[in-house]
């Protein structure tokens, strides 16, 4: 690329500084410049030397040329960011609100190259029989050496090859000789980091699989689309097992043949060893994974990689889908209601929006698929702009669970105060005398501290934004108010309740580890194990936890929403859901839909082989919508219901929302600071339709000494939002505020 100038990015988080800076290109960089480099550069006043990126290269100078600094170097392990990619940050920068900077570092998963690795492995070329009978012979003619590699070959094909000249004592001699011979190869790790399970390479019993009628015809149907130049977004929506994966290889493969790359998002927690092998039997060395356990430097590999071209796929949770794949051609977006495909920190952005404009600058094809698809992506299925495709029954085997929904008001009216309703003790009982396996899933995600019946299952509501209110417990004068974690609204805390009068109104307090006691104390024999945020900080103990239950070293698994990802086990027949309730009152909008896809997915453990399964559902709300339709796997009727509720209430998708959360380390200046924004959206944008909800303290108020205030826009237009997100950029700026202390959030995940 040639030019005289580069308008240059800068490596600070800053309002101030978030545009491109001129710099001259000195003689000795000349032609060597490229759109997205990282490069040294001087800045301020004292000349400091700081990292920017280039973003354009041009000829004209904006300012006097003489007075213009000159680029100092290009940054030599620099990551460059491909003219893509600075197209993408772009656009995140746009739709999202960030700094440049923020929006580049998030399309640059990797900082910066690291040294590449060799690592051998030696593997065997003839087959296991083979590998034995040579054995013996070395054997018998004393090549002891010989004979103990083909031996260890025989049991496991592939070691590493310090494993080799190691343990084995083999030496470098030996090991040629053998290679000679055509008994083994070595293979150098490519100069890249391995990351593919160990023996992975090994595994090679696979056959490809008939794809069933429907399957083909959802293949089919992509792939006309595709060699017909029309590029769109679809949605698969199928059972787990109902053969959603195969229909993402064969689209892969077919895309292979068409010349292209593709990108598979899966949240982390279910990205298994045993989909990686599924997907390493195919495509073999085609593909990549990236995750979060991968080395800086494994990482940076993988990113080298794809850039270079020498593979096709990449698979990884969110941020995989930054791979910089020159020849992309689909991406695919398994379990795409996840809420882990939401950006949480600067830029907020959703990863199936970042991927539908990646594949349109791409010119690209995106799958969606899941169980209990997002009201999201449901609602545009329904309005026609996603093209759906539906994929019933199970193909493994395994018949759907029979569910029993257990009334806790109606336990405790009959005396029962346990946290197990009658039903649910009893099963447990049943099967441990059966000798088969029970899973008890405590819901605590979205835990807001809600405020509920015991007696008639009354739930203390806002009355503006009909969300749950949450306890906030006064310590001071022993006291408790309940808030609303939208509007602010706050009332003093319940002693009765109002509907029926009880005293049995409280807050829901329970863990797993009450849980894991209670269990000891009820059911002295059996082995209990527990999976919870506590139970699985060290490396590997999430792993761990979930094979000893495979091997069946225990009888009942308690855990949190965890468990109730991926993993299949056979010897389990019961599920228990403790309380339904707890995340229907998370205190935001889409507390129902959250609440239906976990017990959905929970009730999906039970009975996946030829056992049949149980499931018990524990709820004060028998009749609320989100547990009705999950107790009947029904998505249909419950995505009626929960559409209507958004609607009414103008809440995403139907409409949109945009959180404004201010940060400030002075609680006054916060405040005021809020204020500030939320007048000027009132004054510039005198629109009807536009709702304001706030500002008010954030439901967590203080986090690390930082003040956090919160109001919310809703609008039934995405831009309107984006100009008032522009428009407060601009206040951000002219109040010269730090830019860090105004984050945007758009439709919104959590409440704040
Ligand atoms: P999902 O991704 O929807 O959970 P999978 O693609 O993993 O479903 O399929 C579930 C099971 O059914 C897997 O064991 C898979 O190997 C098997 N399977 C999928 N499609 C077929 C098919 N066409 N023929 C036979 N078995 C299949
Ligand atoms: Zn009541
Ligand atoms: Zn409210």
């Amino acid at each position: 690329m040639t030019g005289r100038f580069a308008n240059i990015i800068v490596d600070i988080s800053h309002e101030k500084v978030d545009r491109p800076f001129q710099y001259r290109i000195p003689e000795a960089l000349e032609g060597q410049l490229e759109v997205g480099m990282a490069v040294m550069i001087p800045f301020g006043l004292g000349n400091k030397r700081i990292k920017g990126y280039v973003m354009e290269i041009t000829d004209r100078a904006e300012y006097d040329e003489h007075k213009l600094k000159a680029v100092d170097s290009i940054v030599k392990d620099g990551v460059s960011a491909q003219s893509d990619s600075m197209k993408l940050a772009g656009w995140i920068r746009e739709n999202y609100g960030s700094t440049m900077i923020a929006a580049l570092k998030t399309v640059l998963p990797v900082k910066r190259k690291l040294k590449q690795v060799v690592r051998k492995t030696i593997v065997c070329k003839v087959d296991t029989d083979t590998a034995a009978a040579s054995a013996e012979e070395f054997a018998k003619k004393h090549q002891n050496a010989k004979a103990r590699l083909m031996h260890e070959l025989a049991r496991q094909p592939a070691l590493p090859h310090t494993l080799v000249t190691g343990k084995l004592n083999v030496t470098a001699q030996t090991i040629q000789a053998l290679e000679k011979a055509g008994f083994i190869e070595v293979q150098a790790e490519g100069a890249y980091r391995k990351v593919l399970p160990e023996n992975i390479a090994a595994i090679n019993n696979w056959q490809k699989k008939q794809l069933s009628e429907h399957q083909r015809a959802i293949v089919d149907s992509i792939m006309q689309d595709f060699k017909a130049d029309v590029r769109r977004t679809y949605l698969i929506h199928g059972v787990t097992g109902s053969g959603k994966t195969e229909v993402y290889m064969e689209l892969i493969e077919q895309m292979m043949d068409e010349g292209r790359q593709a990108i598979m998002l899966i949240p982390e927690i279910a990205l298994t060893y045993q989909t990686l092998v599924r997907f390493y039997r195919r495509f073999g060395d085609r593909v990549s994974v990236m995750n979060s356990r991968l080395s800086a430097g494994e990482r940076s590999d993988q990113y080298e990689r794809a850039a270079r071209g020498d593979i096709d796929i990449m698979i990884g949770p969110r941020s995989a889908l930054f791979t910089p794949f020159e020849r992309l051609g689909l991406v695919i977006i398994d379990e795409e209601h996840e809420s882990s495909y939401k950006s949480e920190s600067m830029p907020k952005y959703h990863a199936r929006e970042v991927a539908g404009e990646l594949c349109r600058m791409k010119n690209a094809s995106l799958v969606l698929g899941s169980a209990t698809p997002s009201i999201e992506s449901y609602y545009r299925a329904k309005m026609g702009s996603i093209k759906l495709f539906t994929l019933k029954e199970r193909l493994a085997g395994g018949q759907l669970p029979q569910v029993y929904v257990e009334d806790l008001r109606s336990e405790l009216k009959s005396g029962n105060r346990s946290i197990f309703s009658r039903r649910l003790y009893g099963l447990i009982n049943d099967r441990l005398k059966k000798g088969e396996q029970t899973i008890l899933f405590l819901n605590r995600r979205g835990y807001a501290g809600f405020v509920s019946c015991r007696a008639c299952g009354h739930v203390m509501k806002c009355p503006h934004c009909d969300v749950s209110l949450s306890e906030h417990t006064d310590r001071y004068r022993n006291m408790s108010r309940l808030v609303c974690h939208y509007c602010g609204f706050s009332m003093q805390g319940v002693t009765n309740c109002p509907q029926c009068g009880s005293k049995y109104i409280l807050g829901f307090r329970a863990g797993t580890q009450q849980i894991e006691e209670l269990l000891h104390r009820e059911f002295p024999s059996a082995r209990v194990l527990r999976m919870d945020a506590d139970t699985t900080k060290s490396k590997d103990s999430y792993e761990q936890i979930l094979s000893q239950f495979a091997n069946e070293e225990a009888d009942i698994l308690v855990g949190t929403q965890m468990i109730v990802k991926g993993h299949d086990f056979a010897k389990v027949t019961l599920v228990g859901i403790l309380a339904a309730d707890m995340s229907l009152h998370a205190g935001d909008y889409r507390a129902g839909e959250r609440t239906f896809q976990l017990l959905t997915q929970a009730a999906g453990r039970a009975g996946r082989s030829t056992l049949p399964g149980e499931v018990v559902i524990q709820t004060y709300q028998p009749e609320h919508y989100a547990v009705v339709h999950a107790a009947n796997q029904d998505y249909e009727h419950f995505f009626a219901e929960e559409i209507a509720y958004r609607d009414l209430m103008m809440y995403p998708p139907v409409a949109h929302m945009m959180a404004v959360l201010v940060l400030s380390d002075d609680e006054k200046a916060g405040a005021v600071q809020a204020q500030a924004l939320a007048a000027r959206v009132k004054q510039q944008f005198d629109d009807k339709r536009l709702v304001m909800i706030g500002p008010t303290e954030a439901c967590i108020g203080k986090i690390n000494d930082v003040y956090r205030y919160i109001f919310y826009i809703k609008h039934r237009e995405y831009q309107i939002l984006t100009a008032v997100k522009d428009a407060l950029e601009q206040t951000i700026h002219a109040m010269q505020w730090n830019t860090d202390s105004v984050q945007f959030d758009f439709d919104p995940m959590n409440t704040y």
